[in-house]
């Protein structure tokens, strides 16, 4: 069997059969109301889909897919790099200083 991964949470494995609604919300219906639990038992069995045993989600794609290794190749990055400064920060600071140093020669001075 194939191996699948979410594109919701990234959760890798195999995908589970889920049904939408509730088995109390039947037997409501169809306690109080005939047709309308008919019209929900039938719902539940034709919106049965298969999804991620995590999050639920329908968006379990084949983790041998382009995008499957795109999703992988993505995780292992950012387990490598989880809390490294980005170099955005650092920049910035650089920027502050160069203009706070402008900033001082610009400042017309008091006479
Ligand atoms: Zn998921």
């Amino acid at each position: 069997m194939k191996e699948l991964i979410c594109k919701e949470c990234g959760y890798v494995g195999h995908s589970i059969k889920i049904t939408k609604g509730s088995i109390g919300m039947e037997l409501l219906l169809w306690l109080v109301f005939l047709i309308p639990g008919l019209f929900y038992s039938i719902w539940r069995i034709t919106s049965r889909y298969n999804g991620c045993p995590q999050c639920r989600s329908e968006s379990m794609i084949p983790i041998l897919s382009p995008v499957g290794q795109k999703l992988v190749a993505e995780q292992s990055r950012s387990d490598i790099t989880p809390s490294t400064t980005p170099p955005v920060k650092k920049i910035n600071t650089e920027v502050r200083d160069l203009a706070s140093s402008y900033i001082n020669k610009m400042t017309p001075k008091r006479r």
